[in-house]
């Protein structure tokens, strides 16, 4: 863990990263990312693909050994050098709707909920790798201006969701799901234009009300319909509907 340093928001760091740097790109190989379903909600749009098409193309998936749950990771091209296949010689090809991890880089956002604790600990630590030279660099950064240039306020929002399953999975003390609540998950999670036509086939909002969005809000906006998504599985897989409740439906 000597390469981790623990930070909180108003903690400051140095680095810069940018074209002209000798390590450009040198992060963008062999790596082992994962995909939260709002980065691939922003990827499949970026690359103007349906979810399904996006994951059949770019990623393969596995049950994470320790969450029990489906995991998307990102495939890496084996025939070159292991590299993602969105780095280019002028940098990221979907720069503007990158995975959060690699927008957040060098931190990670880190999210602990103790046992027989409500609340969560946020915390960020800062990643130092031998090959990454933007720590030589001047400019000094806090995390919340960091976070703020790279606009993950909504990324984080969305993973919170999804923490909310892993949480309410773990709090079940099921080892794992079911072949079909796997599927399950993984169309309510992943596959988004999936997950819709199952919605739209099914009327789902019909049994499963959400109180802020209307049927047309399902149709029109996929961050509605993944915030629809992650409610139903809740409901659908652990019969968790304390959501609904708050809101007063
Ligand atoms: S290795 Fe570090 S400085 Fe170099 S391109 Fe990657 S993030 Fe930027
Ligand atoms: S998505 Fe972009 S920033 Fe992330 S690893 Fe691939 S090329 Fe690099």
């Amino acid at each position: 863990m000597e390469n981790f340093q623990k930070l909180a928001l108003d903690d400051t760091f140095q680095f810069s990263c940018h074209p002209g740097i000798e390590c450009f790109n040198r992060c963008c190989s062999d790596l082992n990312q994962f995909l939260t379903p709002y980065d691939i909600l922003r990827l499949k749009k970026s690359l103007k693909l349906s979810s399904g098409e996006f994951l059949k193309h770019y990623t393969t998936h596995h049950i994470g050994p320790r969450s029990g749950l489906p995991v998307v990771t990102l495939g890496m091209l084996k025939h070159k050098n292991l590299s993602c296949p969105f780095v280019s010689k002028v940098g990221c090809a979907v720069y503007p709707d990158r995975p959060g991890s690699c927008r957040i880089y060098p931190l990670a956002r880190i999210i602990q909920r103790r046992p027989n604790q409500s609340t969560c600990e946020e915390f960020y630590i800062l990643i130092k790798e031998p090959h990454c030279l933007g720590f030589e660099e001047s400019k000094e950064w806090t995390v919340r201006e960091w976070k703020q240039g790279q606009a993950v306020d909504l990324y984080d929002e969305m993973n919170d969701l999804l923490m909310d399953i892993i949480s309410l999975k773990n709090r079940s003390h099921r080892k794992g799901l079911t072949h079909k609540e796997n599927e399950l998950f993984y169309l309510a999670c992943y596959d988004l234009d999936g997950f819709r036509d199952l919605v739209f086939e099914k009327r789902l909002w019909k049994t499963h009300p959400v109180e802020d969005h209307s049927s047309k809000d399902l149709e029109q906006d996929d961050v509605a319909l993944m915030r629809f998504g992650i409610e139903w599985i809740k409901g659908r897989l652990f019969g968790d509907s304390s959501t609904n409740h708050e809101r007063g439906s």
